[in-house]
């Protein structure tokens, strides 16, 4: 693979015009492009590889979309998500990474062609964004990817479709959990208001991504959430393959709304998922404001927000578990201080 110097890096924090127009640029080079979100994916990734998916074809680019594992099934809702291959073989001389810290969680797809002839582009909003493509632009203070979407597309005075405003709107919906975490802004809520007026069913989305749940699911929350334990002020269960097999599911996607419910509990700053999956463990970090989970998920090879990050361990959940624990009891040290809802008082 040839080495390519970063030709834009863009860590906005105020406007992003310059960050956008080498996106642009580099889609205008592109005669095939192949666009990949993350693995376990979420509303905001599949939400912004749809809405990729239309901002290319606005640009009359072909471009594939991809994901190496399948869409679960509380999005199959959306339109195009048929389209969604896991398995692509090009050629393409554009990759594209979306919703993604780190081109390990784009799976072999993305890594084979970025290896190829291909030049890549990095399209995130993670703190612990590697910084891995040709082409890099990170948002740090975009609550998704998908409102990174809804610049590039208001940029190219894109016509916002009900089809991709549903998208757009559900990349913003399952980031915030609902317009409730600290990244929702005022931008957040004014861009939802435009998508709603452009036909997106907000109470839909927020009722398929948000609220329902199988009854084998529910069983699972009561076995993971009986046995959550604490370990300082942080509240941990696991989720084990025996545990799938009781309550009758084959196989789930990840279930973020576990770990942010245990990350209620008054007596803990911090939560921690341990899922037993493919061999591995996959571990899901929540903080309350004030604590941040980022660094110790990339300490342990991962990545994520401060408030909701993740990783992955090789070997049993007791390793994985004590690699956790002791990791977040170093990066914790010394963390959290009083959040004051007001600067000052009323
Ligand atoms: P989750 O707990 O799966 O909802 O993930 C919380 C956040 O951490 C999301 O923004 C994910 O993209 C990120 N994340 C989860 N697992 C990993 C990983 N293995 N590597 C990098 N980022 C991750
Ligand atoms: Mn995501
Ligand atoms: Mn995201």
């Amino acid at each position: 693979m040839t080495q390519r110097q970063p030709l834009a890096v863009s860590d906005t924090l105020g406007p992003t015009d310059a960050a956008i127009n080498e996106v642009v640029a580099a889609i205008g080079r592109a005669s095939s492009i192949l666009a990949v979100c993350h693995v376990s994916p979420d509303g905001d990734a599949i939400g912004s590889l749809l809405a990729f998916g239309a901002i290319a074809k606005h640009l009359g680019k072909p471009c594939v979309l991809a994901c190496a594992d399948p869409v679960p099934e509380m999005l199959q809702f959306l339109p195009g998500v048929n389209t969604i291959v896991r398995r692509a073989s090009g050629p393409f001389d554009l990759a594209v990474g979306l919703d993604a810290s780190d081109p390990r969680r784009l799976g072999d797809l993305f890594a084979r062609h970025a290896q190829a002839d291909a030049s890549t582009l990095n399209i995130d909003h993670h703190i612990t964004n590697l910084r891995f493509a040709a082409v890099n632009w990170i948002d740090l203070t975009a609550a998704a990817t998908a409102e990174m979407m809804v610049l590039l597309a208001d940029h190219l005075q894109m016509p916002l479709t009900r089809a991709l405003a549903t998208s757009l709107l559900t990349g913003l919906v399952t980031d915030t959990r609902g317009f409730r975490t600290n990244g929702t802004s005022a931008r957040v809520l004014q861009m939802a208001s435009r998508l709603v007026q452009a036909g997106a069913p907000l109470f839909q989305i927020m009722e398929m991504t948000l609220e329902r749940r199988s009854v084998a699911q529910i069983h699972l929350w009561g076995r993971v959430l009986s046995r959550a334990r604490l370990h300082g002020r942080i509240l941990w269960s696991d989720v084990t393959a025996a545990d799938r097999q009781a309550v009758g599911i084959k196989e789930n996607g990840s279930d973020a709304g576990l770990s942010s419910f245990l990350a209620s509990a008054l007596e803990a700053d911090v939560s921690a998922i341990f899922v037993e999956r493919n061999g591995k463990i996959e571990v899901s970090l929540r903080a309350c404001p004030g604590f941040s989970v980022s660094e110790a998920a990339l300490a342990l090879g991962g990545g994520g927000h401060p408030l909701a990050a993740g990783c992955n361990i090789e070997g049993s959940l007791a390793d994985a578990r004590r690699l956790v624990l002791a990791a977040l009891d170093n990066s914790l040290a010394g963390q959290g201080f009083p959040q004051p809802f007001f600067d000052e008082p009323a």
